[in-house]
């Protein structure tokens, strides 16, 4: 049995680097960036226009002039006109480039217009650069303004966008198998006999994978027999890059998972981590570098496993950048085992902004209802049995 940070290492440096991909902006959403994004243009590209009003040159208004005659209209998307006449003004719209000669904005709601004349009201007090946003302020030319390693959110797709990056690289996700075992479990839409339970594993890790952008996802269900068991991931190894098998990994007499691997020359990694829930975690690799997670049968187990070890760092193996999330415990939590345990909370923030985790202890291994109402899974530490309340530790979000 190894430790949970030993796990850590293990799996770390046996992944494969997964190339990227060049995906369309359009369908880059969510995905991990594997390029820099670079400014192509300033941002602003032009001084810009903040406000619906009147360009005018300022040092005329410090002159006590009040009213400026019209002289044309900017509008947003037309090259910038000139204000040769520091008497008079152009009419701006919101997004227009600032005419030439003109350095400040005044906003349609401080000025009253009558006879081809805008008067600007009194008490107002304005100052050359006032509703301009100024080139290259936010960015200029050649500057990073995405890194890669990050997860491409809305605003990110934004920011591509603006610098004209339509064509980008993403983090391509491994093809996976998900095998289930077990000769009790019935699928979903089934009616179960008394003795028989309905997978539920599978479909969440089918879910968190889906919902993290993997497209190329399998699911496969399995009698307890040993040469059906060997004979389909035999096949599976050939056509997908990772495979996740649950159940079957335990000591029980038709956990044929372990020997079945080692039947078909997968290199058995680790087995058992000092953890509670997902002891029995297997890890190994397949001839060609293909890596295999045996993850626990029991419910609670494989989700936690999966959450933990497998979309932690097959996301790291595509290039997420590490962005380490933690939260301080709402109560005292008391673990006598000397293992790490990974226990579901509900994330809150407190006042100052700080994330919280409340406990929501499961009365065993198996009480996946307990999940339902969890956010997270928090880790806390094996060499601590007695945890105070606004202890810090590392959280993994469902979602
Ligand atoms: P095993 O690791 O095969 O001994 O399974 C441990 C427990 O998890 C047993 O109660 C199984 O019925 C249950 N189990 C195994 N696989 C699944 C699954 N895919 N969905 C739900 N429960 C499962
Ligand atoms: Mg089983």
């Amino acid at each position: 049995m190894i430790e949970v940070a030993e796990a850590d290492h293990i799996i770390a440096v046996a992944l494969p680097t997964y190339p990227p991909e060049s995906r369309p902006l359009t369908s880059a959403y969510g995905a991990i960036l594997r390029q820099a994004i670079h400014a192509d243009r300033p941002q602003p590209p032009f001084d810009r226009a903040t406000m619906d009003g009147i360009a005018i040159n300022c040092s005329e208004w410090e002159k006590d002039r009040r009213a400026f005659s019209i002289a044309g209209v900017q509008r947003a998307g037309e090259s910038a006109k000139r204000l040769d006449d520091a008497r008079k003004c152009f009419e701006v719209m919101t997004g227009a480039v600032m005419p030439q000669g003109a350095d400040c904005v005044v906003k349609v709601e401080d000025i009253e217009v009558a006879d081809g004349v805008a008067v600007i009201q009194d008490g107002l007090s304005l100052a050359s650069g006032n509703f301009i946003h100024k080139v290259g302020t936010d960015a200029k030319v050649g500057d990073v303004v995405l890194e890669p390693g990050v997860r491409l959110t809305p605003p990110r797709i934004a920011i591509a966008a603006a610098f004209g990056a339509h064509e980008i690289s993403v983090a391509k996700p491994p093809s996976v198998a998900i095998i289930s075992t077990g000769d009790e479990l019935v699928e979903a839409h089934e009616t179960p006999e008394l003795h028989q339970i309905r997978l539920s594993n599978v479909y969440a890790i089918e879910a968190g994978l889906r919902m993290r952008g993997f497209t190329d996802v399998e699911r496969h269900h399995l009698p307890d027999d040993r040469d059906r068991i060997q004979s389909a991931i035999a096949e599976l190894l050939e056509r997908v890059d990772m495979l996740l098998l649950t159940g079957g990994v335990s000591m029980g007499k038709f956990d044929y998972v372990p020997e079945t691997l080692r039947a078909l020359d997968v290199e058995q990694r680790f087995h058992k981590v000092a953890q509670r829930p997902g002891k029995p975690l297997w890890f190994g690799i397949a001839p060609g570098g293909k890596p295999v997670f045996g993850l626990p049968g029991n419910p609670v187990s494989a989700i936690v496993c999966f959450r933990r070890y497998v979309l932690h760092h097959v996301e790291r193996a595509m290039g997420l950048s590490p962005n380490p999330n933690l939260a301080s415990l709402a109560e005292p939590v008391t673990f006598a085992p000397n293992m790490t345990y990974f226990m579901p909370v509900s994330l809150t923030f407190d006042e100052s902004g700080r994330q919280i985790a409340k406990p929501l202890r499961t009365n065993t291994s198996g009480d996946f209802g307990t999940l339902g109402h969890s956010d997270a899974i928090i880790e806390l530490s094996r060499d601590i049995s007695e945890f105070e309340a606004g202890y810090v530790a590392p959280v993994y979000r469902w979602a």
